[in-house]
């Protein structure tokens, strides 16, 4: 029985992503291990989808039925998470309020006009620029915009940077875990490992629990995108105890079924590396698949090496999970001007 079967959820997705075949990456890897996606990034039709909505679906109901009005949330200035919180909201029919912080060192002329920032503003949403640097816990910007609304006389409902340390924020990804599940009976073979992205760590740390609950958690790679890999690290191993214990998982999960890799987010959060480049181009040119270089770009960077490096071994199928954030290519242009 499915380990969210207590919880109400509320349909922002489509339903379970395709998994695809990635037979040209494949071979540009070396063909010893197979590489498959798993394409988060198609979840939905609302602004382009993604991670966050998996996640949000589990905490719009507690949203409703707090009687708010409006949905409060933070992120960088090219944030995929605000522009999913605009997203519910306004499929929601509620207000929104978002900080957007500089969590970024990047001058592109246009960074804070196109892309995650104008479908947000498109949307609706109050987006409010300040100047905070890069932090994935609580912030005094985020209490500050709560308290803004209730000052106002409306009913904020807070959701944290990413959704992640919200009680209800890795829900969405447990049922990851049990949907690649149903999907390894129809495709006839189980996946060997997967490769995520880590900054916030609710998405990792979801995935943590729904595979441990079968005994295969220790095959999820995180690749840190936070630069910050302590304080991401820490942040995971909390979220996996508290939903571990929230969908009665009925064992502690333990430290070695908890690898984040932190060799590929330099040189800082939100700025590519050439190397983040390299992949990004290599996914776009083989399988015409969109990474960012934030996220996405840098798990595939991680893919790519641990692949040319052996770490999977021989025969291996790989699942990389697909999280998003294409929209914030177009805040770094400048990068690919010549492609
Ligand atoms: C938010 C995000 C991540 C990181 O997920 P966390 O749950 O914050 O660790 C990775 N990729 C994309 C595209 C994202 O938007």
């Amino acid at each position: 029985m499915s380990l969210l079967a207590p919880f109400d959820r509320y349909p922002l997705t489509f339903g379970p992503t395709p998994i695809e075949h990635l037979p040209r990456l494949t071979e540009a890897l070396g063909g010893k291990v197979e590489i498959y996606a798993k394409r988060e990034d198609c979840n939905s039709g609302l602004a382009m989808g993604g991670n966050k909505l998996r996640k949000l679906e589990y905490i719009v109901p507690d949203a409703i039925a707090s009687g708010a009005d409006t949905l409060v949330s933070i992120g960088g200035v090219q944030s995929n998470h605000t522009r999913m919180v605009a997203a519910t909201a306004a499929k929601l029919g509620m207000k929104c309020v978002v900080i957007q912080e500089k969590w970024v060192p990047h001058y592109d002329a246009v960074y804070d006009r196109v892309g995650n920032i104008m479908m947000t503003r498109l949307m609706g949403a109050d987006s409010r620029l300040v100047e905070d640097g890069f932090d994935i816990g609580i912030r005094q910007s985020w209490q500050d915009a709560i308290k803004s609304v209730e000052d106002a006389g409306g009913k904020p409902y807070a959701i944290p940077a990413g959704a992640s340390v919200h009680k209800y924020g890795a829900l969405g990804y447990v049922g990851f875990a049990e949907e690649v599940a149903e999907q390894e009976k129809e495709l006839g073979f189980t996946f060997d490992y997967i490769v995520v992205c880590v900054v916030t760590g609710s998405t990792q740390g979801g995935m943590i629990v729904g595979f441990a609950a079968q005994d295969r958690a220790g095959r999820v790679i995180g690749i840190d995108g936070s630069g910050t890999p302590g304080q991401t690290r820490e942040q995971v191993r909390s979220i996996v105890d508290n939903t571990a214990e929230l969908v009665n998982l009925g064992r502690a999960v333990r430290e070695d079924e908890i690898h984040i890799n932190p060799d590929y987010a330099y040189p800082a959060y939100g700025v590519p590396s050439e190397e983040t480049n390299e992949a990004i181009r290599l996914a776009a040119r083989t399988e015409a698949m969109m990474t960012d270089p934030v996220y996405e770009g840098k798990s595939m960077q991680g893919m790519i090496d641990l692949a040319k490096k052996g770490f999977f071994p021989e025969g291996s199928r790989v699942l990389y999970a697909h999280l998003g954030g294409a929209p914030a290519l177009n805040g770094y242009s400048y990068y690919y001007k010549d492609g």
